[in-house]
């Protein structure tokens, strides 16, 4: 059978083929020299199923594809707190290697651009360079699912010709932000730069951030869900460096580029996806790793701002099994936005039954607000004179052990006998 999600990426990688505008990078002779015709695309799903098309197997430096990675590494391993008095979270509206920090704050305004990424390197534990570089690559690897190999090359070739970053680096010293010797610093962010990866290996690692930290493709927590939504946040806003603004509007995906002509994009929950194209725009972003995502995002809906309509509204059925007892069945995800609705139309209806049954059986997933919010519906009715009953067998909203438990049912025939049974007892 045709496999058409395979034969769409085919097909939008062969659209894009012909541009060739841009420029490879020329700062390093290792990037300059590189096949400008190179052009791969790789999307993984949630679940780690993985397409790829095109040269989903050039390896190609990861450069800046790798700040947002060391950042929540360092956010894993130091905190939000400790990392936040080094680094900000403002877009800078300035090029990568703007030698600069935040006017009042004195720090990096945040850890996309080179500074911030410099900052960063200097948070990671490691009593030596060897042992910070060995904690990032193997953060690295584990969310791309495999160990990533160094380019000698590169790594040399940006050592040696990486003045900018001695001074950015210099200047972050003179201002206290980094943590451990200026030259140690930089030698593991040339490391971290160089470091090969291809766009199946950028589509793995978005696809752990997708899920939450989770690599959909070996089953490995890498990191938390506050670390991954941090770092998804800064890359929203900043990870296009100053193109982030037209980024966000025209793909809506937290994202990021290098000038190795990697782009790895993240859909919250649902998707990572990698882009290989080394000829760069003017600000350093793959010219063609931007349009084919622009694509993407318009012709499959992938902006994460797209406003769904309310097709399942959160309410999936009312009805009265008798008198005065009336069931409200609830589906779908449940967020607060949700549990409001179910608050105030049983707050509306109030007048209109005695007991209510609340049936949460279909729903998929709740958080904790709504969790609470439905525990507070039971004592809401309760003042009024009225009694809610759950019918929630996978307790999704009642714990064991909760006091709520007494009037949690498994099904709806059981609950609406409690609901009689009150009804006569009264
Ligand atoms: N190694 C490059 C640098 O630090 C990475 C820059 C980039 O990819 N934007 O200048």
């Amino acid at each position: 059978m045709a496999d058409l999600v395979q034969s769409y990426l085919d097909r939008i990688v062969a659209e894009h083929a012909a541009t060739a505008e841009g420029a490879l990078a020329d700062y390093i002779p290792e990037l300059a020299g590189v096949d400008p015709r190179g052009f791969g695309l790789s999307l993984s799903s949630g679940d780690g199923y993985v397409y790829e098309t095109g040269d989903a197997d050039i390896e190609f430096t990861i450069q800046s594809v790798s700040k947002p990675f060391t950042y929540a590494l360092a956010l894993d391993q130091i905190g939000e707190a400790a990392v936040d008095a080094r680094i900000g979270v403002e877009p800078s509206g300035e090029a990568f290697n703007e030698i600069s920090v935040d006017d009042v704050t004195k720090v990096p305004k945040n850890p996309m651009i080179n500074a911030g990424a410099i900052a960063a390197v200097s948070l990671i534990p490691g009593a030596s360079p060897d042992a910070r570089f060995a904690l990032i690559r193997d953060f690295y690897s584990a969310c791309a699912g495999r160990q990533l190999p160094l380019d000698e090359a590169v790594y040399r070739s940006e050592k040696a010709t990486g003045s900018r970053n001695r001074a950015i680096a210099y200047m972050l010293d003179s201002f206290d932000v980094l943590d451990g010797d200026p030259d140690e610093i930089l030698d593991v962010y040339y490391r971290q730069c160089s470091l090969r990866v291809t766009s199946t290996d950028l589509a793995r690692m978005g696809a752990t951030l997708a899920r939450a930290g989770v690599n959909p493709f070996t089953g490995r927590r890498v990191t938390n869900a506050a670390v991954v939504r941090r770092t998804l946040s800064v890359m929203l806003t900043c990870g296009m460096y100053d193109a982030a603004g037209d980024w966000v509007s025209a793909v809506g995906m937290p994202a990021k580029s290098g000038v190795g002509g990697g782009i790895v994009a993240v859909l919250p929950g649902q998707l990572g996806i990698g882009v290989y194209s080394p000829l760069l725009d003017a600000k350093g972003n793959s010219v063609r790793g931007v349009a084919v995502c622009r694509s993407l995002s318009a012709q499959l809906g992938l902006h994460f701002l797209s406003v769904p309509l309310q097709a399942r509204s959160t309410l999936r059925a009312s009805y009265d099994v008798r008198d005065g007892v009336r069931v409200y069945e609830i589906h779908g995800d449940l967020l607060f936005a949700g549990a409001e609705q179910v608050l105030r139309m049983a707050r509306q209806q109030s007048g209109e039954f005695s007991a209510a049954i609340l049936d949460v059986s279909r729903v998929d997933d709740i958080n904790g607000a709504a969790r609470t919010m439905l525990a507070g519906l039971g004592a809401m009715l309760q003042a009024a004179g009225k009694r809610g009953f759950l019918v929630d067998p996978d307790g999704a909203v009642v714990s064991p052990g909760s006091p709520a438990q007494a009037v949690t049912f498994t099904t709806v025939d059981d609950a609406v006998a409690a609901a009689e049974a009150w009804l006569f007892g009264r």
